[in-house]
């Protein structure tokens, strides 16, 4: 589970200052998939980058399982993230970059970094493309090369800001399925924000509706279109008056 436990993260001081995220209390359970919305300068990503260690909350706590995790750093957190700009790295192939984050985050011996790149590389349909680098492959190759990366160190947490926003409609429904598929196999919890309508409301099991830092309305998808609670959640999704 993730408690995020009356987080506020402000940057900069006094008049100047922004509150990035304000004072947000959301529970997660074990296995659940949350889909983050909210226009632009919400504060979609400073709460995910809090929850993952990249960001110090100025207030509030992050729980991760039993821990309280906010003096721990990202790798500590073994929390996998995959982001707009996949980042792999253009000069290393497929399989040194699944196996630089193993072999950075644990002492895990070469032959059973091997063996685990290999057998992830089969679970995302890459296992062709582990001798080619980043610069050889589409989008969508890139995209699940570094989703095979993020799941290869077997994360206790995904943490997804708007990962298929660079891909064209077709690769993006196929890939929303098929992260739906693997958060379903692995029952690894995700944070998943999103910009898309259409993952809104599809691809979690809750929504959770932003504005100015502050939360809006958590509930399913349906629960969120159908019931707002208030009017700029019913204009954000679009519900029927
Ligand atoms: P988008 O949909 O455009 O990605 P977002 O909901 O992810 O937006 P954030 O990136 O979390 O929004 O930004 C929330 C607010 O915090 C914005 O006002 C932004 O300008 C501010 N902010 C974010 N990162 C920083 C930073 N490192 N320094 C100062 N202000 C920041
Ligand atoms: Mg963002």
């Amino acid at each position: 589970r993730i408690d995020i436990d009356d987080v506020t993260k402000r940057f900069g001081d006094g008049e100047d200052g922004i509150v990035a995220v304000d004072d947000i209390s959301l529970y997660i359970d074990d296995g659940e998939f949350v889909v983050f919305v909210g226009p632009s300068g919400s504060g979609k990503s400073t709460l995910l980058r809090t929850v993952a260690g990249l960001e110090d909350q100025t207030e509030g706590d992050v729980v991760i399982g039993d821990t309280i995790v906010n003096e721990l750093g990202p790798r500590a957190r073994n929390i996998a993230m995959v982001f707009q700009n996949y980042a792999l790295y253009p000069n290393m192939t497929v399989e040194e970059n699944m196996a630089f984050g193993l072999k950075m985050s644990t002492d895990m011996l070469e032959t059973e970094i091997e063996k685990r790149v290999h057998e992830t590389a089969e679970t995302m349909g890459i296992e062709k493309l582990l001798h080619s680098t980043p610069g050889e492959m589409s989008g969508g190759q890139q995209q699940r090369v570094a989703l095979g990366r993020a799941i290869v160190r077997d994360p206790n947490v995904f943490l997804m800001d708007e990962p298929l926003s660079n891909l064209d409609a077709k690769l993006r429904t196929e890939m929303r399925t098929e992260i739906n598929r693997l958060q379903n196999d692995l029952s690894v919890t995700t944070l998943y924000v999103t910009h898309d309508q259409t993952e809104a409301m599809t691809m979690g099991d809750r929504l959770v509706v932003l504005n100015h830092g502050e939360l809006q309305q958590v509930g399913t998808p349906l629960e969120c279109f159908y019931r707002p609670s208030n009017r700029f959640v019913a204009g954000f999704l679009g519900s029927p008056s």
